[in-house]
């Protein structure tokens, strides 16, 4: 069922402790941690506790949720003193996706190229 956790899943995985992760902030639906091969000084990914394949299935099922991850990308900006940063949601394989948890990139600390690749 959207939502429930799914056990081949490896970011449901972080959100239940099973792996590990460098924490950097927790809400009571959400988890930002850092990505384990950063493409920037700061890269840190936001996460529902809730699994949904993508984010286009989140903002769909659970619009809220899908707000409370936005603004938990905001408040890791904040933590880590970002003046400009990059909100990113691969989203499908031709997009780069590769885990089917939506997750939110928050890319800074460095000059970010726009367009990107
Ligand atoms: P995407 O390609 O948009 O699906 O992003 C998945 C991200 O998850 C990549 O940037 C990976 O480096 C990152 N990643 C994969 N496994 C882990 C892990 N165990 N802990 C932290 N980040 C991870
Ligand atoms: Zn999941």
């Amino acid at each position: 069922m959207a939502g429930e956790p799914q056990d081949d899943c490896l970011f449901c995985k972080v959100v239940s402790g099973t792996i590990p992760a460098t924490i950097v902030r927790e809400t009571g639906t959400t988890v930002a941690f850092r990505d384990i091969n950063p493409q920037a000084p700061t890269h840190v990914l936001v996460i529902p506790k809730a699994h949904y394949r993508d984010a286009a299935a989140l903002a769909a099922a659970a619009p809220e949720l899908a707000a409370d991850v936005l603004r938990e990308t905001r408040a890791v900006a904040e933590e880590e003193k970002l003046e400009s940063y990059r909100t990113v949601f691969n989203t499908g394989a031709g997009a780069g996706q590769t885990v089917w948890h939506a997750h939110a990139h928050v890319l800074g600390g460095r000059g970010l190229h726009w367009p990107p690749g």
